[in-house]
């Protein structure tokens, strides 16, 4: 067998691996969007099959045999070599699939989806009692995952590993001490000062101009409708079916301009990068995000450091005030940025504003570490919570439910893995935005004048064409220059906020 023969033969593979994947996530978006309501048990069973087939494509032998024949001709090429780039990536992913037993992923994903069911009822009712012995077996089975690759430092390196490739304890856990003692002290400056009013926003906005306005607004930033939809669901999204088929999803509150609004911004954010990626490596493993962390990079980018930037409003205020006449018409520019930057610390994660929003995300992180590492029971964890949010935001929940029972992410599988990667986007996104003012100092005067083009480039260049070619610490080093680094997004929202608020 020739080498161009077997790597022609590993990409049939694991297009054939994706397309299946593909596949159920068009399913999957059609049930979070169209399906009526009586198609659910005909698409829970579509969805398992198609779910089997994918797993059995991925982690099919051949695959492992084809990837030992070629790894001499990947150590032969430099390691930047798009062959050797593929083939270190997906022996990564083949790694990940095939070490953990058929016989375990079952268990884990029929545990997984009771304990969802349960959580879906138990939330309401304030019940933890029920939650509590499921959520221990989760801790037990995401302690069990991790044992699946030896060699680790810290129980939890496995579980990120699988969002954040490369990304260990030990690397995020001082980066983000650091950004608490630095996000800490300017929430009591902010509370300390005169606060602003969301009022703006608040009022009646009808949907139908809210849509008209936030699809001319990410049409502006790039977001290719020749290659993308924009619908309606109940928890945003954004998915991907290939390289000329990215969906996204929002929702409308009618009463808080904010939400589709920023949340449209957000998801597209998701899609530029997705749609930034080469053609080429469609269905392949190299396309698509760098990690998890990346991927939320960018759309808190585009939401957070465009979207809710002075600049942006001074270009498309008025064009949203003529939408809204009657509700906005009398409302400065300034205040209406206010009022979507307004900072309070709250109760829930997914509504917190741009300062508060990462202590929110550093307080699930070390509680699971602690659960992980057998430093905190389940039992225990309802008042650590509380106790968390005393002493990061000043507040304590009435109940679990906006407490210990908020979040799905511990409902829906397991302990560990899945909350690094939002404060991790908020870090690496700040990183590098100033990575690219470096080199385009008129970014900001671009972005007042509406034009974005120029940065959605840089980005496309240094990021989106990148795919996984890097792992996220190759990519943040050669891009910015410096290792993962929490100054950026705090010199950002220090300057930002001591002007918002005139500290
Ligand atoms: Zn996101």
């Amino acid at each position: 067998m020739s080498v161009q023969s077997d790597l022609g033969d590993l990409k049939a593979r694991l297009r054939e691996a994706r397309d299946i994947s593909s596949s159920a996530a068009v399913l999957y978006w059609d049930q979070s969007t169209y399906m009526p309501t009586g198609g659910a048990a005909g698409r829970g069973r579509q969805l398992a099959v198609l779910s089997r087939l994918a797993h059995e494509s991925a982690t099919d032998p051949e695959i492992g045999r084809l990837l030992d024949r070629l790894a001499p001709y990947a150590e032969s090429l430099p390691s930047e070599h798009d062959d050797a780039a593929l083939i270190r990536v997906a022996r990564h992913d083949y790694e990940r699939v095939t070490r953990v037993p058929a016989e375990y992923s079952e268990r884990a994903a029929k545990h997984a989806s009771a304990t969802y069911a349960a959580w879906v009822e138990a939330r309401p009712k304030n019940d933890f009692a029920t939650m509590r012995p499921m959520l221990e077996t989760t801790l037990d089975l995401s302690r069990e995952y991790a044992g699946f690759f030896p060699g680790y430092e810290h129980i939890a390196d496995p579980l990120v590993d699988d969002a954040d490739e490369g990304m260990t304890v030990a690397r995020i856990r001082p980066v983000f001490d650091e950004l608490r003692a630095g996000l800490t002290p300017l929430v009591a400056r902010i509370a300390a000062a005169d606060q602003v009013d969301d009022g703006p926003v608040r009022k009646h906005f009808p949907q139908a101009q809210q849509s008209t306005f936030a699809e001319k607004v990410i049409r502006s930033i790039g977001f290719d409708y020749e290659r993308g939809r924009l619908d309606s669901t109940a928890h945003p999204f954004m998915t991907r079916f290939g390289h000329g088929d990215t969906r996204i999803t929002t929702r409308t509150n009618e009463d808080f301009l904010a939400e589709q609004l920023f949340s449209t911004i957000h998801e597209a954010g998701h899609a530029l990068y997705e749609q930034g990626t080469r053609a080429e490596d469609d269905g392949l493993p190299l396309g698509g995000g760098t990690s998890a962390g990346v991927h939320e990079s960018q759309s808190r980018l585009w939401e957070n450091i465009v979207g809710r930037s002075l600049g942006f409003w001074s270009h498309w205020y008025s064009t949203l005030q003529e939408e809204f006449p009657e509700q906005l018409g009398n409302v400065e520019l300034r205040d209406f940025y206010a009022a979507v930057n307004r900072v309070e610390p709250s109760l829930i994660r997914t509504d917190a504003d741009e300062v508060t929003y990462n202590l929110h995300v550093m307080i699930r992180f070390d509680l699971e570490l602690q659960l992980l590492e057998g430093e905190l029971a389940v039992a225990d964890l309802p008042e650590a919570w509380h106790a968390r949010y005393q002493s990061d935001l000043g507040v304590r929940a009435p109940d679990d439910r906006d407490g210990v029972l908020q979040d799905v992410h511990w409902y829906a599988g397991s302990i560990g893995g899945a909350f690094q990667c939002y404060t991790l986007g908020n870090i690496i996104g700040a990183q590098l935005y100033e990575a690219a003012l470096r080199e385009l100092p008129d970014i900001p005067e671009q972005i007042a004048r509406g034009d974005t083009s120029s940065l959605l480039e840089w980005m496309s260049t240094n990021v989106y064409r990148v795919g996984r070619r890097l792992t996220p610490d190759q990519l943040i080093q050669r891009v910015c220059g410096g290792p993962l680094d929490a100054q950026p997004l705090l010199r950002r929202l220090t300057a930002k906020f001591e002007d918002l608020y005139a500290l």
